[in-house]
């Protein structure tokens, strides 16, 4: 299984030309690097707007993904996108409950869920983002939280689905504040995520599925949350908008 790297570049950057500056610049650093990496799938979620764009430039040497989508098929639904249009222009994962949208947008787990089985459908892999804030964790319910959001999520998903399904472990208070959690208490959350799924299907399903982490991800720190940790992937936001710093975490991989 290849480690998956998943750049979640949020609501950034603010203009084409930016946007384009850095395809170019990550499609360079890729090209330079291509042999090394050979292990590594490398998933680029810029926003919606220039998924087309993107799209339509070849060789793209990168998997394109989205940071969201609609629960419905098609239909009356303003300023939504479904999963089939991602499809077509490209995508192959789709990012769903991040704990910004859980935030902000006031998604629930059952919204999120509607999302993950819409996503399936169109033969799209979900990225499904689960983690604590940190009031939970300070009272201790990072598991209990984890296990309601994986078995809510996850609702009525059947067996065989489950193995395309990314769990990304992304503790809250750890998005975007540069505080990372260490790479102990992080596999502490992926070695329950596991656990979770195992329950929820069997243990040969567990064992497949791919756990990745997310939270103030860096070049620096990057390495002890695969080769430490165990995690089968990353997912860094901020990071990923810095060519050097996305070139570093590449690089642990070399
Ligand atoms: C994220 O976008 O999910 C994320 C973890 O962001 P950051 O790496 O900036 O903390």
């Amino acid at each position: 299984m290849k480690t998956i790297i998943v750049a979640n570049w949020k609501m950034n950057p603010v203009s084409l030309a930016e946007a384009m500056t850095l395809l170019n610049s990550v499609n360079s650093l890729i090209k330079k690097k291509i042999k090394k990496i050979k292990n590594l799938e490398i998933v680029i979620c810029p926003p919606f707007a220039y998924l087309p764009i993107f799209f339509s430039k070849k060789p793209l040497l990168f998997e394109l993904g989205a940071q969201d989508c609609f629960w419905e098929e098609k239909g009356a639904f303003t300023g939504e996108i479904c999963p089939l249009m991602l499809k077509s222009l490209g995508c192959q994962y789709v990012i769903l409950g991040h704990s910004e949208r859980r935030r902000h947008l006031k998604e629930t787990d059952e919204m999120i869920n509607r999302k993950i089985k819409m996503t399936l459908s169109a033969k799209l892999r979900p990225i499904l983002c689960v983690g604590e804030t940190w009031d939970e964790r300070k009272e201790n319910l990072t598991q209990k939280i984890l296990k309601l959001q994986i078995e809510k999520g996850l609702k009525g998903v059947e067996k065989k689905n489950l193995k395309k399904i990314i769990i990304a472990y992304e503790p809250v208070w750890a998005i975007g504040t540069g505080k990372a959690c260490s790479p102990d208490e992080a596999e502490k959350g992926g070695d329950f995520i596991r656990k979770v799924i195992s329950r929820l299907s069997n243990k040969k399903i567990a064992k497949s599925i791919q756990i990745i982490y997310g939270g103030s991800v860096n070049s620096q720190n990057a390495a002890g949350y695969i080769f430490g940790a165990k995690f089968q992937g990353l997912l860094p936001g901020g990071a990923s908008l810095d060519v050097k710093e996305f070139s570093g975490i590449i690089g642990n991989f070399d």
